[in-house]
């Protein structure tokens, strides 16, 4: 159930109405909006007649049923999209495209560096790299670990890019968290549901990437594991899903991001390095992600790919990338965004 409050109501009415919440048995859930606040009252939803008679407390505007089995993460419960904010300069969810770009492993500290310097001189706002990486096979590279993790931060300090990188259990969650400004789950991980309710208790905006075989019902009530942990800051990325083509790594599902769009008030990026698999296509699937409406995007980029440790068929030279970028801003301006 969503519990509306009134556009005025104070500080003592929400507590009051939180408190009756729990007394009812449920959890309840702060969604702060530009003109009101709603509280989702999560739990057992036979009790939903007890919830309407929060409707005669003082503040309250009105009590309404969630439909949709993703509750915290629908439309239903907060009509604007929300802003995650990434650094002082920096958010997601609102006018500005954001792009998140780097290498797929952390491979060395002049790798990392040289990488973030030039990403950063082509006007990304995100640097990625991977430190622990989750292999299908385990006889490939696994990534440089809590060595990748501090040189991502020293990286961090160059340029002033706030970092993402891949958390792939619960138990290195936390030091990842130390380490970066925004936690991915991969596709691997997507329906890991320990991992995801871990990163729902720390206090760090999370990258959701879709599941390769995950449809979009499924993604959401992945992020309504990390939500109703009380983590309200979710990114989902559409990374492409696996289809019977084989001319790409995967089928990046444009149509998804209109869709989440209208279904979920969670901004969306997309990775068209992991949605085709190969650098050829990733500038045309990136504009058309923005003319899609997405927030933001994730794009590899190796200074030298042919040597990359994994996913160098798919990254861009940073030459590539700057060149992507210029082209990237007509298309954001077309799509009445910043860039
Ligand atoms: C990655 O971002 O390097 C990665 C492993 O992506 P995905 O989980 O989408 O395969
Ligand atoms: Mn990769």
């Amino acid at each position: 159930m969503i519990i509306v409050m009134k556009a005025g109501a104070g500080q003592q009415d929400r507590d009051e109405v939180l408190e009756r919440i729990k007394e009812l048995g449920y959890q309840p859930h702060v969604i702060h909006g530009t003109t009101r606040d709603v509280i989702g009252a999560i739990g057992d939803e036979r009790g939903k007649l007890v919830l309407h008679s929060l409707e005669s407390m003082h503040g309250v505007e009105n009590v309404v049923p969630i439909l949709k089995p993703y509750k915290l993460a629908s439309r239903e419960v907060k009509r604007e999209t929300t802003l995650i904010r990434l650094s002082d300069t920096v958010a997601i969810g609102g006018d500005e495209i954001i792009v998140m770009a780097g290498p797929c492993s952390v491979e060395s500290e002049a790798q990392i560096l040289e990488c973030a310097v030039a990403v950063k001189a082509a006007g990304a706002q995100v640097l990625r790299g991977g430190a622990f990486k989750p292999r299908t096979s385990p006889y490939s590279f696994q990534g440089m670990e809590e060595e990748g993790l501090k040189l991502l931060a020293k990286a961090r300090e160059l340029t002033g890019l706030p970092i993402v990188t891949e958390v792939i259990n619960p138990e290195t969650a936390e030091l990842v968290a130390e380490y970066s400004d925004i936690l991915q789950i991969g596709a691997r991980n997507s329906q890991n549901f320990a991992l995801l309710k871990k990163v729902g208790q720390l206090k760090r905006p999370v990258l959701l990437k879709r599941g390769m075989a995950m449809t979009i019902q499924e993604f959401l009530m992945s992020a309504e594991y990390i939500l109703s942990e009380g983590n309200q800051q979710v990114i989902l990325c559409e990374r492409g899903i696996r289809t019977f083509e084989t001319a790409t790594r995967n089928t990046l599902d444009l149509s998804a991001i209109p869709v989440l769009r209208g279904m979920t008030h969670l901004p969306v990026i997309a990775d068209p390095s992991h949605g085709t698999g190969n650098y050829h296509y990733v500038a045309p699937m990136a504009y058309a992600a923005v003319a899609a409406g997405a927030d933001g995007l994730m794009i590899e980029v190796h200074p030298d790919p042919e040597r990359a440790t994994s996913d160098g068929p798919q990254s861009l030279k940073p030459s590539k990338f700057t060149a992507m970028m210029t082209t990237l801003r007509k298309f954001a301006e077309a799509a009445d965004r910043k860039l």
